[in-house]
């Protein structure tokens, strides 16, 4: 039984359909009120994916302006993709065609008890094994600093952006306790989804509402010069950044997507993360007939996770100096594969390499799996 049919449960479905898991009985339980984390995902890859087919934007360069940088970046054998909710969910009701036992239910989920009974509705539900995406464990790790997104689809009067670039960030907008930039996701030159993002320390609080409509406006006046333009849908959102491995399985219950931390603390991005998660977890129920055999085990992106998430929080302003410095350096395809999770160790000194030297004490905000904080800030420095 899959709870929450949103980006990791159908995911999983659809993984699951495809390896060797087909002829079973799942069910997919959502709740349409709900109202869901994301309409799309934007995400960058470099191998062709299962669910490819909903990708909706493909683009082959990115626009990066931080730092006195300003330049167009190839992304090499990366793709930055977008994928949009009901593009995702119809093509995997179309990959779930053939498998009978697949059933869609809407409903729901008030409770998932850990021997796998669940209720929906007041109706008890058993499952042999529960993908839970909806309630999530108890006992979360604490947070540790937090995103805040808000994000407005424009139509402008005149062509302002170019189709073929989306901005990955833009710091150029008032920086205001923390740190803050734009992403700009056209679709075409009249089209966008203009989004500011404000990374939250730990102990800070989101920017009020009024101050991010200024800052989008001030951004689509002064920086793109817009001109007249219609605001058509509005998005925001607080996404919470976990560098601490959440505990994922209770029982017969495995917590999947957001709710098992999946969202990368680094960049709070979670669709590729999501995708390797479903096909591992596809992969061990046909080879061992259990949900619970996650693959390799990636502690070193926890760890360089749990390390820019401290610097970021002690002191915000050095982000857009890290970043830059990043892009600066390195090619980003170097950097993609470093925050994709697709590098060697090598790739990771690298990256490690060029970004700002700072005398970090690391310990403070650290998992405890952080082996030798002095042996980790040297990484830090040249
Ligand atoms: C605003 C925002 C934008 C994001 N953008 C990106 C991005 O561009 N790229 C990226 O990689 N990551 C992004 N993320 C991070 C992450 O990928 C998303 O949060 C992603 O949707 C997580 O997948 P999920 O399945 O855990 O949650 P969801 O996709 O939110 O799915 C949960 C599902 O459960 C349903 N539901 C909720 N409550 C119940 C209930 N009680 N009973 C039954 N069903 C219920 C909801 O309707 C929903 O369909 C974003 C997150 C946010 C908040």
């Amino acid at each position: 039984m899959i709870a929450g049919g949103g980006l990791a449960g159908l995911s999983l479905a659809a993984h699951l359909a495809v390896s060797g898991w087909g002829d079973r009985r799942v069910l997919v339980v959502d709740d349409p009120r709900a109202r869901p984390s994301a309409v799309s995902w934007g995400f960058w890859s470099a191998r062709p994916g299962l669910l490819d087919s909903a990708v909706s934007l493909t683009y082959q360069r990115v626009l990066f302006r931080a730092g006195g940088l300003d330049r167009v970046l190839p992304l090499g054998r990366y793709r930055y993709r977008v994928v949009r909710r009901p593009d995702l969910s119809a093509v995997v009701r179309r990959i779930l065609l053939p498998c009978h036992g697949f059933e869609f239910l809407n409903g729901t989920v008030e409770h998932v008890a850990e021997d796998g009974t669940v209720t929906v509705d007041g109706r008890r539900v058993n499952g042999a094994w529960v993908f839970d995406s909806v309630t999530g464990p108890a006992g979360h790790p604490p947070v540790d600093a937090r995103l805040a997104f808000t994000g407005w689809a424009v139509r402008c009067a005149r062509p302002v952006f170019d189709p073929a670039t989306p901005v990955l960030f833009d710091f150029r907008t008032p920086q205001r306790d923390g740190a803050r930039f734009l992403y700009v996701l056209p679709d075409d030159p009249y089209r966008a989804l203009v989004e500011l993002t404000a990374f939250v320390p730990r102990h800070g609080r989101p920017p009020a509402a009024a101050d991010r409509r200024a800052a989008l406006a001030a951004y689509l006046s002064d920086e793109l010069h817009a001109g007249g333009y219609a605001v058509s849908r509005t998005e925001s959102a607080v996404l919470p950044l976990r560098t601490r491995a959440v505990p994922r399985r209770h029982g017969r219950v495995l917590a999947i997507g957001a709710a098992a931390g999946l969202v990368k603390a680094s960049t709070g991005y979670a669709y590729e993360r999501i995708q390797r998660d479903s096909a591992a977890i596809a992969r061990s129920l046909v080879r061992h007939g259990h949900p619970f055999d996650p693959g390799p085990v990636r502690r070193r992106y926890r760890l360089l996770d749990a390390v820019l998430l401290d610097v970021f929080d002690r002191d915000p302003a050095a982000i857009e100096g890290a970043f830059a410095r990043l892009f600066a350096a390195l090619p980003a395809e170097r950097v993609l594969r470093f925050l994709d999770e697709d590098d060697t160790a090598i790739d990771v000194l690298r990256v490690m390499a060029a970004l700002p030297p700072r005398p970090y004490r690391l310990r403070r905000n650290l998992p405890d799996e952080v082996p030798n904080p002095p042996a980790l800030t040297g990484l830090w420095r040249h």
